[in-house]
C-alpha cells in the first residue's frame, strides 16, 4: 500500500534534533498536531529507555516508528497511552496536555492502544473480547457490528474463546477491540509480531478501512519494510534517541539502515554523525553483533542523489521471518 504523500516531492529527510518541526509537504505547514510529544524522557529504573524524544503527529497520518530491540518503541508508546510515567517531556493531545492523566481517560479522550503481542482474554470469547474495548468507549463510528464488517470471518466465530484462533485473527481482534473504543489516535505496537509476512499484509491491509473512519495511526515496527509500505512519517529509534525522521519517500536505504543499527553514512550527517552531547549509543558506529546484516542494502550507496528506500528492499534489517502460531 502507498500513501498519498509518498508521491508528493518536499520535506526531506533529517536527523531529529527534538527541537525541528516536523512540517514539510505532506504535512500541514501551520497545522495543528494531533498529537505532540515533547522532549519526552523515561526511566525503567536506572535505565533511561526514552531520552529526550519529540515528535508530532498529523490527524490522518500514519506515523510509524522503526528501530531494533530495545530501542524504546514500546516505552514510547505504553507512555502515550499513560503506562509509564514519564521523567521529563509532555504529552499534548488535541492541545491538552495529557502528560499526568489516567490510562483511562486518555483512552476516553481517544488515545487507544493495540498492545505488543495482543493481549487478549483467552479464556473469553471474540465478543466478550470486543465488548472490553467498548468499556472506555467514546462515542463513534466503531461498533461491534462494525468490527464484525471490517473482518469479515470474525461474526461466524464470536462465540469462539480467542485462545482458539490463530495468531493473525488473534490480532484482528485486539484490533477490533481497539477500535470499538473509537480512537482518535490508534496507536499500533508490533502488529508484525509472531506472524507470518502474508499475514501481516492482511492485518495492515485493514489500514486504509480504518484510517477512512478518520483516524490517525502512530505505530511501532521492528518490520522496517512493512512500517516503510503503509507509513506517510517516519522516525527511527536507538537506545531512547531519534537517529532519523522523515517522510519514506524522502529517506534511503543507506540511511534507514545507518539509523537502525547507529552505523555511519557518507555523505548524511543524521544517524551515523556524533549526537548532540553526552550520548555515544545512536551516533556511535556499533561494531559488534551487526554483521551482514549491516552491510549497505543494493542501491543504497550512500552518496548525493542516492535512490530512496525501494519497498521492500531491506531485507537485511528485517528481523527473520517467524512464522504463526
Ligand atoms: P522490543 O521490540 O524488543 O520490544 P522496543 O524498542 O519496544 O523493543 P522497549 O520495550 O521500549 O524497546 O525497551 C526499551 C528498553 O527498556 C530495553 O532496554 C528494555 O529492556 C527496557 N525495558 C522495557 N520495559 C521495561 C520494564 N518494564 N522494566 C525494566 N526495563 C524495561
Amino acid at each position: 500500500m502507498s500513501t498519498p504523500e509518498n508521491d508528493e516531492g518536499g520535506e526531506t529527510a533529517r536527523p531529529a534534533d527534538g527541537a525541528s518541526p516536523t512540517t514539510g509537504a505532506g504535512r500541514p505547514a501551520n497545522g495543528t498536531p494531533l498529537l505532540e510529544i515533547r522532549d519526552l524522557t523515561v526511566h525503567h529504573g536506572q535505565l533511561r529507555a526514552l531520552d529526550h524524544i519529540s515528535l508530532q503527529v498529523f490527524p490522518g497520518e500514519v506515523y510509524a516508528i522503526i528501530g531494533a530491540n530495545g530501542a524504546g518503541k514500546s516505552t514510547l508508546l505504553r507512555t502515550i497511552a499513560g503506562l509509564h510515567r514519564p521523567t521529563d517531556g509532555s504529552i499534548v493531545f488535541d492541545g491538552t496536555d495529557v502528560t499526568r492523566v489516567r490510562p483511562e481517560r486518555r483512552a476516553m479522550s481517544g488515545i487507544v492502544m493495540v498492545p505488543e503481542g495482543r493481549r487478549l482474554f483467552p479464556s473469553l470469547t471474540v465478543e466478550e473480547n470486543l465488548q472490553v474495548g467498548a468499556t472506555y468507549a467514546r462515542k463513534g463510528p466503531w461498533t461491534i457490528e462494525r468490527v464484525y464488517e471490517l473482518f469479515a470471518w470474525m461474526k461466524d466465530r464470536r462465540t469462539q474463546r480467542t485462545a482458539q484462533l490463530s495468531g493473525g485473527e488473534q490480532q484482528s481482534v485486539a484490533i477490533g477491540r481497539a477500535l470499538v473504543a473509537n480512537p482518535r489516535v490508534l496507536l499500533l505496537d508490533e502488529l508484525s509480531l509472531g506472524l507470518a509476512p502474508v499475514v501481516v499484509q492482511r492485518v495492515y491491509g485493514m489500514l486504509p478501512q480504518i484510517l477512512a473512519t478518520g483516524l490517525t495511526v502512530l505505530l511501532v515496527e521492528q518490520d522496517v519494510s512493512q512500517a516503510l509500505r503503509v507509513a506517510s512519517h517516519l522516525q527511527c529509534l536507538l537506545e531512547g534517541r531519534t537517529t532519523l525522521e522523515g517522510r519514506p519517500s524522502d529517506v534511503t536505504a543507506a540511511e534507514v539502515e545507518a539509523a537502525y543499527f547507529g552505523l555511519a553514512t557518507a555523505g548524511y550527517g543524521g544517524a551515523g554523525s556524533p549526537s548532540p552531547a553526552g550520548h555515544g549509543g545512536a551516533g556511535s558506529p556499533s561494531s559488534a553483533g551487526h554483521g551482514g546484516a549491516a552491510s549497505p542494502s543494493p542501491g543504497g550507496d550512500g552518496g548525493p542523489g542516492r535512490p530512496p528506500v525501494s519497498r521492500g528492499g531491506l531485507g537485511g534489517i528485517v528481523p527473520p521471518e517467524e512464522t504463526e502460531t
